[in-house]
């Protein structure tokens, strides 16, 4: 039965949103304490009893996580314009391939304000 595991991680950046109207906050420079849930989804195994090592993961998305935290996320290649939309899409596009259970990539930028991208 295919049961979902997730891992929260929190992140520093800065941005700015280069295509919203003139005068909008979010065209200033300001920063976030992102949050980033990733949740893998799969079968139990029979043996260990989990799905997949936390620690695993964790190390999975440190190369990812040491390219963001306390960044400007703008420089980044392909965050150019580094939307929660963008940032999760881009999220899943460099961690899939090496986490292939990867079943849902969240973002929280404020405490009431986030997006899920499902691939
Ligand atoms: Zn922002």
């Amino acid at each position: 039965m295919a049961t979902t595991l997730f891992k929260d991680f929190q992140f520093e950046a800065a941005h700015h949103l280069p295509h919203v109207p003139a005068g909008h906050k979010c065209g200033r420079l300001h920063g976030h304490s992102f949050l980033v849930r990733l949740e893998i989804t799969g079968d139990v195994d029979a043996h260990t009893g989990w799905i997949m090592d936390f620690a695993e993961l964790k190390a999975a998305f440190k190369p990812i996580y040491d390219r963001l935290d306390h960044y400007y996320l703008n420089d980044i290649p392909g965050l150019e314009n580094p939307t929660s939309e963008v940032l999760a899409q881009w999220i899943w596009n460099q961690l899939k391939p090496t986490l292939p259970l990867l079943s849902e990539v969240m973002i929280k930028e404020t405490c009431t304000a986030g997006c899920i991208y499902r691939g």
